[in-house]
């Protein structure tokens, strides 16, 4: 059976791309910031649990919270980056995108002294547009990438990306490369479902998730569970949003901790470094 792997995608919730820019980066310092209490509930939730994930987190979040980003790694999790501003590398220019990866790895290195080799894009933005940032990543030390959604959607995917990790960019100097850990789907007839995190694990009925999930364990294919520290906020700030905005984004928020200890208890999942995955799907295996 496979390893199932927990991920934290570490953002303000000010951050997601489904505010459309009505929170503009010159406005962050002056909104109220509840990032770090809700990053507490999932450090306390995985220590009571004793578990280990890994944490892409946001270089602007780094920044400003460094202690917290100290105490991630300090409990033995794995600290990834989430690139700095949040931006969908879709909007980005390969220069831009160069920056802020080279800026967040070098915060987030800095505090926790270890390498950091594993990359979420924000809002899953590695499309079959922004493979150029491949090579930008490999570069900077990024070994393994979880950013491809193998689905249909308005803002991303790659709806015919392979459904199991596999390597999506090899070194032509180095015998390395990079492994896609996609986005978890299961397929029914030629249409990929996705499931696995944040809002579908919030919007699908427990039992279905569960149900989806067992399915891709029979199949071979790891859980690649992901949520963000919002997720878990039950006092999360509301911002008018259109009725399917409204439904995607507010939807389960208060059941997400009690869920997600039914999924823990049913399920068993690790951070990617212990996984022992990295090594298994790597190029000098
Ligand atoms: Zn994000």
């Amino acid at each position: 059976m496979p390893k199932n792997i927990l991920s934290f995608d570490i953002e303000d919730w000010f951050h997601p791309e489904i505010f459309d820019g009505r929170f503009p980066l010159e406005h962050w310092i002056r909104l109220e910031s509840r990032v770090e209490q809700n990053t507490e509930i999932i450090l306390e939730f995985l220590k009571r649990k004793n578990m280990t994930a890994t944490f892409f987190v946001l270089g602007w979040v780094a920044e400003k919270y460094p202690e917290l980003i100290r105490s991630i790694a300090r409990e033995g999790h794995e600290i990834g980056s989430h690139l700095f501003s949040h931006k969908m590398i879709t909007k980005m220019t390969p220069d831009q995108f160069q920056q802020e990866l080279e800026r967040s790895l070098q915060v987030l290195r800095e505090l926790t002294q270890q390498p950091v080799m594993g990359f979420r894009a924000p809002t899953f933005s590695i499309t079959r547009k922004t493979l150029w940032a491949f090579p930008i990543m490999y570069r900077a030390g990024i070994r393994y990438d979880s950013s491809v959604f193998p689905i249909v959607h308005d803002r991303y995917g790659i709806p015919d990306s392979p459904r199991k990790p596999y390597i999506i960019y090899k070194d032509e100097h180095s015998r390395g490369g990079i492994v896609e850990f996609p986005m978890t789907t299961l397929r029914f007839g030629r249409v990929n479902f996705p499931l696995g995190g944040g809002g579908y694990f919030r919007l699908y009925p427990f039992w279905f998730s569960r149900f989806l999930m067992k399915r891709c364990q029979a199949e071979g294919v790891p859980i690649i569970f992901y949520a963000h520290p919002w997720e878990f906020d039950k006092n999360l700030p509301r911002v008018d949003l259109n009725f399917v905005g409204k439904i995607r984004h507010y939807t389960g928020i208060k059941k997400f901790l009690e869920r997600l200890d039914r999924l823990t208890d049913t399920f068993e999942f690790t951070s990617f470094e212990k996984s022992g995955m990295l090594n298994a799907y790597s190029l000098s295996q």
